[in-house]
């Protein structure tokens, strides 16, 4: 019951059965997750799944239309945004341009009459790295540099929970790279429940503890990043979360451990422990990286799936040649594959894709693969 209504402790965030409709358009629905006190959480999702809506909700900016919220073991629904403890650092800085960096670090704590709120501001700017440049103004710092002050000014006040709202989404990519890591270890050394909303999966995938793939308003899966990555549980996580190649098939018998799946007339072994159906039509996935290409003369792998088709393309990406390989009844499906040496497959050529049955995933089959 405590966790229900938001209140049980060492939780930094629940939100128990939240929905947000504007007019007759769900944009969140019936969303329920626990974030534990000093984690990293990511929600992750397309553009319109209800990611900011969400952060508005937790931020007191927008009323549900039902469910509850609670922070920081408290049930905060009902309160304002200032009565919560929750601070938002959003893609636009929002610093006040008059005032130097450090005065704007200091803001919040000067309005509430916090004594030593220099010295705070000037804790907090140390650990974005920024004490030197205390006196200039916004408009003398670099974008990512703003993006610090903005995390500094949030920081100081020590909120139970820090929303992160597309924090990098204005950085170029290296910038954003660097910054990634680096709010990645001032999380771990505040020890602050930090929110973090974003579009990019590998944001997500390299910050969080946690991961919620968003997507029309509901959590499709939520768990560690490698756990979305290797076991997704549906085709819109398989897809979102990097590349996937995913094949029709039809459950034909029943291996104890695995089931035998035909796909295309050529059977293949699936976990049940990977599976989330064990009958009828299923979705075998796996990663391109755990493809194998071999020529059709190389010895054969009693052991690994196969399935035979024909090169249509290879690209050199430097690391590795990736291969598009025609599988007919199946489509296209893609390998990053090192393993030709020196002698790259070409186009025309019949080659065999390998996989072991570990590497694979198995979705519902009645749902839209989003595969041509
Ligand atoms: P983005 O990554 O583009 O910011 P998002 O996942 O944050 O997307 P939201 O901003 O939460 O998505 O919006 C979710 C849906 O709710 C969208 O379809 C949006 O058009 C709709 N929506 C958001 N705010 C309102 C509002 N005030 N009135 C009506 N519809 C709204």
């Amino acid at each position: 019951e405590a966790v229900r209504n938001g209140t049980a402790e060492g939780h930094g965030l629940v939100l128990a059965g939240v929905t947000k409709r504007f007019a007759d358009f769900t944009a969140v629905d019936d969303l329920s997750l626990t974030v534990p006190a000093g984690s990293f959480f990511a929600l992750l999702g397309p553009s319109g799944c209800g990611k900011t809506t969400t952060l508005r909700m937790v931020a007191g900016l927008e009323q549900p239309t039902s469910g509850t919220i609670g922070i920081g073991g408290r049930d905060v629904t009902a309160l304002p945004p200032y009565r919560r403890q929750v601070n938002t650092v959003f893609q636009s800085y929002a610093l006040f341009p008059h005032m130097s960096v450090l005065d704007n670090v200091a803001f919040g704590l000067k309005q509430r009459r916090v004594r030593d709120a220099r010295a705070q501001a000037k804790a907090a700017l140390a650990m974005v790295e920024l004490e030197h440049l205390g006196a200039r103004k916004p408009a003398q710092l670099s974008g990512g540099q703003q993006q610090r002050v903005a995390l500094a000014r949030a920081l100081v006040n020590r909120p139970a929970v820090l929303l992160l709202d597309e924090p990098l989404g204005a950085l170029d990519m290296k910038l954003r790279r660097q910054m990634q890591v680096e709010l990645k270890a001032i999380q771990t050394e505040v020890g602050l429940t930090f929110i973090h909303v974003t579009h990019d999966q590998e944001e997500a995938m390299t910050m969080a503890d946690t991961v919620a793939v968003m997507n029309q308003g509901r959590v499709e899966q939520m768990g560690p990043p490698r756990q979305l990555y290797e076991l997704p549980r549906t085709a819109f996580v398989a897809n979102f979360l990097g590349r996937s190649n995913l094949m029709r098939g039809r459950v034909a018998e029943d291996l104890g451990q695995g089931l035998g799946v035909d796909v295309a007339g050529t059977r293949v072994v699936l976990p049940k422990a990977r599976a989330t159906e064990h009958h009828g039509s299923v979705v075998v996935g796996v990663r391109p990286e755990k493809v194998r290409i071999q020529r059709m003369d190389a010895p054969f792998t009693a052991t690994a799936n196969q399935l035979a088709g024909t090169v249509v393309d290879a690209s050199f990406t430097g690391v590795s040649t990736e291969y598009l390989v025609d599988i007919p009844g199946v489509g296209l499906m893609g390998t990053f594959s090192q393993n030709l040496g020196q002698d790259p497959a070409s186009p025309g050529e019949k080659v065999r894709l390998l996989w072991e049955p570990d590497y694979s995933f198995g979705l519902a089959g009645g749902e839209d693969t989003g595969a041509g």
